[in-house]
């Protein structure tokens, strides 16, 4: 008899209650990765999410070896490979953590706790971070979160019984899995010695001036923490990120200002976000078709889908450079700061008016921290489908303006503006034919006037925000999904017995 602990998006050894749970049983342990071909095929996840997978499995291979059981990785449905495994050495049971993923594998482990349940197999889930499962309202949800994250971190297991006469299997190449290179030439490296790094590097040295720095992409790049990919899959969890932060703050307690600097509120503020993570997952765990449908039903139907106009946005050539900056950055990184991720979407679903499902899609496959409950709630609430949230209309030329006043961004990612002139490098268009001529531009023209563009999006998104039946709607979204106390401001449908609030709908932001 043996103990399967399933890994999936908990690629680490350290505070991985499966693991112990499994180490604890004294049964041999077989620590398992699934490449399942068919979430591959999925159009939300590529190339650059594999490569950051497949360098953290290398390190999770050698740390369980180091254990005495190595990492065993097979390919094919999770149900098969499983029945397989049984077959030769009789499954006891099987460990993993809980996963909040998209329809997909919301279908699949279905699946698996019926084949698990019909083969007299216990599968025992864990919670992964401060996500509740099933969740009935939010009262008291982020007390719990702050408890859950006080438990201590379980440490690696000190010893795991090998299955004997089992080969660990090749990790596949991304070719093998038939996905494409990606061009992300700056992606952030994976694996948990890279993810505690990366924490460490924030919050002794890079973190100081984050609230200040993390709205530009010039500065957010150095000054955010940078662990989402980590949080993502697991190299790190949410637990550890949170006590280090915590221990930090503690570090700092009772030292005189000049010393502490920044840093105090700087940590307040990045504890917020963390809530936060585990907040917007919350949503798609109590919500899973927010992947597919628009959370408020006046939404429906209101946005069309242009392929033009979304080709030119998913290629970095609107015409419009701070817009096509970013995502070239997106492109070639995999990662952008919140600002300018919000600022994408805003242009894409209000100034180009297309529907959020495509290119919440090509986002997804963008990020190399893909996280399906935060990215899809964040791409509706950027949408403003969720009628809770205000509809923020990011006005792309004043962004520029304010976060890269000097234009360098813009000049780093889209060199075919190096020469513009600085007061004229987020408006191209208003150069004279002869200076177009001059500089020999080869750069678009702007797919829709920004100006026009916003302000007929701020009307149609008005023409459904309004009467009793669209504030019901709002209500019920908000009892369902709104923050009581998670760092976030207080939704705005509370004010719902008073006039429509022309600043739900705010431009140029
Ligand atoms: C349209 C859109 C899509 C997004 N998609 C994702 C996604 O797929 N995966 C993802 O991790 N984040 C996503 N975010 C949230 C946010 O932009 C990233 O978490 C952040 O930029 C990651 O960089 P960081 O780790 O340096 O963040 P930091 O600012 O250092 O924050 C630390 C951690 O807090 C959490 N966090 C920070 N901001 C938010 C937020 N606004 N909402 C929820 N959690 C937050 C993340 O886990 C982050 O790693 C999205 C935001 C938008 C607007």
């Amino acid at each position: 008899m043996i103990e399967i602990v399933w890994f999936k998006r908990d690629l680490r050894v350290t505070d991985h209650r499966p693991l112990s749970a499994a180490a604890a049983s004294g049964r041999p342990v077989l620590p398992l990765y699934i490449v399942e071909p068919g979430l591959w095929a999925e159009p939300d996840l590529g190339h650059r999410h594999w490569a950051f997978i497949a360098e953290s499995l290398v390190e999770l291979r050698r740390n369980l070896s180091e254990s005495g059981a190595p990492l065993v990785v097979r390919t094919g449905a999770v149900t098969d490979v499983l029945a397989d495994i049984n077959a030769r050495y009789t499954v006891s049971a099987i460990w993993s953590h809980e996963e909040t993923g998209g329809a997909w594998t919301f279908a699949r482990d279905k699946v698996v706790a019926a084949w698990a349940r019909g083969s007299g197999i216990r599968w025992t889930e864990f919670p992964q971070h401060g996500v509740i499962r099933p969740l009935r309202n939010r009262d008291g949800w982020a007390r719990r979160w702050d408890r859950f994250m006080e438990e201590p971190v379980t440490p690696p297991p000190r010893r795991l019984v090998p299955v004997p006469d089992l080969d660990p299997g090749p990790i596949p190449t991304a070719d093998e899995l038939g996905l494409a290179e990606d061009g992300c030439a700056y992606r952030q490296p994976g694996g948990s010695r890279a993810a505690a790094d990366t924490l460490d590097g924030f919050l002794r040295h890079r973190g100081e001036t984050y609230q200040r720095a993390m709205s530009s992409p010039l500065t957010a790049e150095d000054a955010c923490s940078r662990i989402s990919p980590h949080l993502a899959w697991g190299t790190l969890s949410m637990r550890e990120a949170t006590q280090a932060t915590w221990g930090r703050m503690a570090s700092l307690r009772g030292l005189p200002r000049e010393e502490t600097g920044l840093w105090q509120g700087a940590l307040r503020s990045f504890v917020g976000r963390l809530h936060w993570h585990c907040h917007f997952i919350q949503k798609l765990e109590s919500e899973p078709e927010i992947e597919h449908r628009d959370l408020h039903p006046a939404y429906a139907g209101l946005r069309e889908f242009d392929p033009e106009r979304y080709t030119a946005w998913a290629e970095g050539r609107t015409g419009l450079p701070f817009v096509d900056a970013c995502m070239r950055a997106l492109s070639a990184t995999g990662w952008l700061n919140f600002r300018m991720r919000a600022m994408l979407v805003s242009v894409s679903s209000y100034h180009l008016w297309n529907h959020w499902r495509e290119p919440g899609l090509h986002l997804a496959r963008q990020f190399t921290d893909f996280e399906p409950g935060i990215h899809w709630s964040q791409v509706q609430m950027q949408s403003g489908s969720t009628g809770i949230n205000t509809a923020r209309i990011y006005n792309p030329i004043k962004q520029g303006h304010d976060h890269d006043p000097d234009g360098t961004f813009v000049r780093r990612w889209v060199p075919e503006l190096a020469a513009i002139p600085t007061p004229l490098i987020h408006e191209p268009w208003r150069l004279s034919p002869l200076e177009r001529k001059d500089l020999a531009l080869s750069y678009p023209e702007p797919v829709v006037d920004p100006v026009t563009a916003a302000r007929r999006a701020r009307e149609r998104i008005w023409s459904v925000r309004r009467g009793d039946a669209y504030r019901a709607a709002a209500d019920a979204i908000q009892d369902r999904h709104g923050s009581r106390k998670s760092g976030l401001s207080p939704t705005t449908s509370r004010r719902r017995r008073s006039p429509p609030d022309r600043r739900q709908a705010s431009l140029d932001v």
